[in-house]
């Protein structure tokens, strides 16, 4: 597993802070914990641009990736929330296949915008 890694919204800098496990163990982001926010895991994955891909990440109009709970892995869901595995759109092996031509266009704390059509 490479994917203990997080992020979390800086309040104060308005930017992302990032995180492997070790330094959250460690307490690294203790003394900056009261103002982050919006905590995200990495996902293990990358898109076509190398770039990680995290939970809440737009990778397409309406579309971001989340943990599915009943999948029991990161999926694709739509601006309704829905799983699109669980709703019978997207095969999750169909996704995983094309991941790597998918482009990370934002995410859904910053670019509410994406997601709300
Ligand atoms: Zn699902």
């Amino acid at each position: 597993m490479n994917n203990l890694e997080f992020r979390a919204w800086d309040k104060e800098l308005k930017k992302w802070q990032y995180f492997t496990l070790l330094q959250l163990i460690q307490g690294e982001a203790i003394e900056i914990w009261t103002k982050l926010e919006n905590w995200c895991r990495y996902t293990g994955l990358k898109d076509k641009n190398g770039k990680k891909l995290y939970e809440g990440d737009i990778i397409d109009e309406g579309l971001y990736i989340g943990w599915c709970d009943k999948c029991k892995q990161y999926q694709v869901f739509n601006c309704l929330n829905d799983c699109m595995s669980c709703s019978g759109d997207i095969p999750w092996c169909e996704f995983l296949s094309d991941i790597s031509n998918t482009e990370i266009l934002g995410n859904i704390y910053e670019n509410k915008d994406l997601i709300n059509k």
